[in-house]
């Protein structure tokens, strides 16, 4: 079966487009950075490979896709971008630590300060700074708005004092965009701010957090009398609430699903291949059946893709793709484990082939850490939360 985005549904136009793209993959793409691409089982490739893949697409222009031109963006269609995206994948590149250029920097465009435009837009865009996100707290998950961090107005700082927990990329990033609590009356999400840290600043701990599979990718931030400039607070104070809403959305609808799921089933295909099951009836089954739902999600999103609706403000179209998407990598990352059979426990042995051993330990690893996709970005239960109203508010 062909996915949706084939040669034969591309316009001509979209056809030059797609070899301009290609014949850059095939310059920039090194046969390390597609091999680093390939391990990867987070939600992110191991950070150098991340940091070099960054540069050389900052070098060709392409770095951030979905700004506007006038900001450092490429001013391509919404088309083109989902395109680039899908060959990024299709050619397995490295996947960006990409907080700073996905939801960060378009959000400061939304915004449009100039003084915050002008310090930080430059240094997302050339890779100086990495951001993460810290908004999840031990006790404001799901209940956001129940955070309890607080920044206190300290002459031209705020001083800064609490925990942030699940933080992606902390260890890596030299900045974070934060919610903090500045006023405690009245309704708890009117008493937040947004606030932008430099997590070298004196009082910032960190203690990485181990994931299922032994990666450290996200830890725990403790503030400790941290001060944070007044000037880097984004709109006003007690507004973050307002303002994380505006920056999710760019963050979910710079977000396309289709692109690593079809990483992730050529990944358990060619352990499969490795072991010799492209023939085995039961395998291709269960390979038909995870395409057969991801063709229909890469449907729907070129379908929302053609009528303007793939980011815009409706908040039910990301809570679908994200259920559907993350249901999906869960099965195909237990199909991985079906291709890896006996490898996806072998450590070593003397008569197995490396290769063989090596696929087994990416597939266990991609399947534990792939348990993770029905929490992060909002769990799976609140997005059926948004669409169980949205089909109740119909009846
Ligand atoms: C791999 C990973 C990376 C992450 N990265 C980040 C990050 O970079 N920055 C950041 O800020 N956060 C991050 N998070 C945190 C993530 O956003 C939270 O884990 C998530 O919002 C859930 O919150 P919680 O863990 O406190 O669980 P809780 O909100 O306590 O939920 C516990 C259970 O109760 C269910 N539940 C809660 N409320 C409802 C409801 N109203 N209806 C039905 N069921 C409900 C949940 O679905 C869940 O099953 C990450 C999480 C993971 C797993």
């Amino acid at each position: 079966m062909s996915s949706p985005v084939s040669h034969k549904s591309l316009r001509p136009q979209d056809l030059a487009f797609r070899s301009e793209v290609q014949a850059f993959l095939d310059r920039a793409l090194t046969d390390d950075l597609r091999a680093a691409g390939q391990r990867t089982t987070g939600v992110h490739t191991e950070i150098g490979a991340s940091r070099e893949w960054h540069q050389r697409l900052f070098r060709q222009g392409w770095i951030a896709p979905a700004w506007p031109a006038s900001f450092g963006g490429t001013g391509w269609s919404l088309q083109q971008r989902y395109l680039f995206d899908r060959m990024l994948a299709e050619n397995d590149a490295p996947i960006l630590s990409a907080s700073g250029i996905r939801a960060l920097g378009p959000l400061l465009i939304h915004i449009g300060d100039d003084h915050l435009c002008k310090r930080f837009l430059p240094r997302i865009l050339d890779g100086e700074d990495l951001w993460c996100q810290g908004f999840s707290e031990p006790n404001a998950g799901s209940d956001l708005a129940a955070l309890a961090c607080r920044a206190v107005p300290d002459g031209s700082f705020y001083l800064l004092n609490g925990t942030k927990i699940w933080t992606t990329g902390a260890g890596n990033s030299n900045k974070m965009f934060l919610l903090a609590r500045t006023r405690n009356t009245g309704k708890p999400q009117e008493g937040i701010t947004f606030l932008l840290l430099d997590m070298n600043s004196p009082g910032v701990n960190i203690r990485p957090i181990s994931m299922l599979n032994g990666d450290a990718e996200f830890a725990e931030v403790i503030f400790d009398d941290v001060r944070v400039p007044i000037s880097n607070r984004v709109g006003a104070e007690c507004d973050g609430w307002a303002v994380a809403k505006i920056l999710m959305r760019y963050a979910r609808s710079n977000n396309t699903t289709s692109g690593t799921l079809r990483r992730s089933l050529r990944s358990a295909m060619r352990t499969g291949q490795l072991n010799g099951l492209s023939s085995d009836p039961a395998f291709m089954i269960q390979k038909a059946e995870c395409e057969i739902r991801l063709t229909a999600i890469e449907t729907l999103e070129l379908r929302l893709l053609a009528e303007g609706r793939l980011g815009d403000d409706d908040d039910r179209v990301p809570s679908l793709l994200k259920l559907l998407a993350s249901e999906l990598h869960q099965a195909i990352s237990e199909f991985g484990l079906t291709a890896a059979g006996f490898f996806s426990l072998a450590k070593e042995g003397g008569q197995h082939s490396a290769d063989s051993l090596a696929a087994g330990g990416h597939a266990t690893s991609k399947y534990l850490a792939t348990r993770a996709a029905s929490i992060y970005s909002g769990t799976n239960e609140t997005h059926r939360n948004v669409l169980a109203k949205a089909i109740i508010g119909r009846l």
